[in-house]
């Protein structure tokens, strides 16, 4: 994985490339591209061992226009301040580009969690939450699960947070184990709007979704799912990785079987129905219908794609191809469907389970992945219209031409604040 490309920078350039087909003034847009605050804290946490540890923590708040901040909160020890602001903005127009009502904010705290106790990560994310809580809120800001955080730490989130603020709110966090508040879908969300992204975009280039060749790249909650729901579209998923390396079948894994196997023994290698093995760089260049990246950014840099052989690309991850990259494919007639759709399926599910946590009133799951399909299929026949009304250069620049409008609409609406 490249290290060169700062996200930030991409998530600015991307923003750019968009504003040449928005009719906006140049301050306007100039502040679609910098986050109106971020929380640089450092928490201290007592080790089981009694030794006190600290650790760095962020939490960018993007833009409020259209709503509540909304984003997840990462644990990696690769997270950096520009990281988290990035990833604080493509939550602004991935909210937008499937029209929630949401604006876009983003955490994250420096750890490996393989390297600490559950009592451990408890402490760190009471301490985080803690620290949070002045800025969050249900109509302030709805942190969310990202990588390496899940229904747990949302569940202790949410139990600090009520129990500092005497209330019961569950919808200030999302992404919570059903008991506590959680939405049926929610878990398999990501993924699913990966499918459908899918699903669409081989309909809209007039290919055949089943029986094509799928690469995946991660194979956590994201990958997996996608490998599994693309799978049951008869695609044959052939190539799947984790941070340990890759593996090959000519004729299709079944992948649920290999998840199974990499709940047993930690990886996705060592599969037994595998032909060969392979290193992660040799998945993102093999020859499939679709590549779907869905582990971390800058997965995919120019160098890389230029020798990318899939025909299509759908993002599971948030930016995991650097904008070289993005030009590299256009060239060579890649279609890349971008993250600010294909995985807004978990930010959409979350949007569902904070209406039913403050309607008291929760949705079986076929309604949950009803209202997601509707939501996704939507989205995805503006981001194509506006595609081929504007003339923008690739679907990504499309997806953020309809997004910045929107943001821009609810900012100008507002008025000015003297
Ligand atoms: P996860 O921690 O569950 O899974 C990440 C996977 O990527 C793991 O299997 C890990 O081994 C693998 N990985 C890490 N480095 C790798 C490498 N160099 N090569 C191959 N695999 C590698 O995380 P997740 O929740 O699945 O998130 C994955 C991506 O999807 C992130 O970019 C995240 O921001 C994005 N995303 C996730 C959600 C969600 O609801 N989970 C929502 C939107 C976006």
């Amino acid at each position: 994985m490249s290290e060169q490309a700062n996200p930030f920078e991409s998530l600015q350039e991307q923003i750019d490339d968009a504003s040449a087909y928005v009719d906006a003034d140049a301050d306007v847009l100039a502040r679609l591209k910098h986050p109106e605050r971020v929380l640089e804290t450092n928490l201290s946490v007592e080790m089981d061992d009694g030794s006190v540890e600290v650790f760095e923590a962020y939490r960018s708040q993007f833009n409020g226009d259209r709503g509540p901040y909304k984003g997840g909160i990462r644990y990696h020890p690769g997270v950096t301040r520009d990281e988290v602001k990035a990833l604080s903005g493509w939550m602004v127009y991935k909210c937008a580009v499937v029209d929630i009502p949401y604006g876009g904010g983003k955490g994250g705290i420096v750890v490996d969690p393989d390297d600490y106790s559950e009592s451990e990560l408890e402490r760190l994310t009471r301490s985080f939450a803690e620290e949070l809580r002045p800025l969050i809120g249900e109509d302030r800001d709805i942190p969310a699960p990202d990588v390496n955080t899940g229904q747990r730490e949302m569940n202790w989130i949410k139990d600090t947070y009520e129990t500092l603020e005497n209330t019961t709110e569950p919808g200030v966090i999302t992404g919570k184990s059903p008991d506590s508040g959680g939405s049926a879908g929610r878990v398999a969300a990501t993924g699913r709007s990966t499918m459908l992204t899918a699903r669409e975009a081989f309909d809209y280039l007039d290919r055949d979704i089943a029986g094509a060749d799928v690469a995946v790249q991660g194979y956590g909650n994201a990958g997996w799912i996608a490998a599994k729901l693309i799978h049951e579209l008869d695609a044959n998923v052939v190539a799947v990785s984790d941070s340990s390396g890759a593996i090959y079948r000519e004729d299709g894994f079944n992948p649920v079987d290999v998840k199974h196997h990499k709940n047993e023994t930690g990886s996705v290698t060592g599969y037994h129905n595998a032909d060969q093995e392979l290193s992660n760089e040799d998945l993102l260049t093999l020859d499939v219908d679709l590549l779907v990246p869905a582990a971390l950014e800058n997965a995919i840099d120019g160098d890389l794609a230029e020798e990318v052989s899939a025909d299509v690309v759908v993002e599971a991850a948030n930016g995991p191809l650097t904008p070289d990259a993005d030009d590299v494919l256009a060239e060579s007639d890649v279609y890349v469907f971008p993250d600010i759709l294909a995985n807004a399926g978990g930010v959409t599910v979350s949007y569902f389970e904070w209406v039913q946590n403050r309607q008291r009133f929760y949705w079986t799951e076929d309604r949950v992945n009803e209202e997601l399909e509707r939501v996704i299929t939507d989205a995805f026949d503006n981001l194509v219209d506006t595609y081929e009304s504007t003339g923008a250069p690739n679907m990504r620049t499309a997806a953020y031409v309809v997004a910045i409008q929107r943001v821009l609409e609810a900012y100008e609406e507002g008025g000015n604040w003297p």
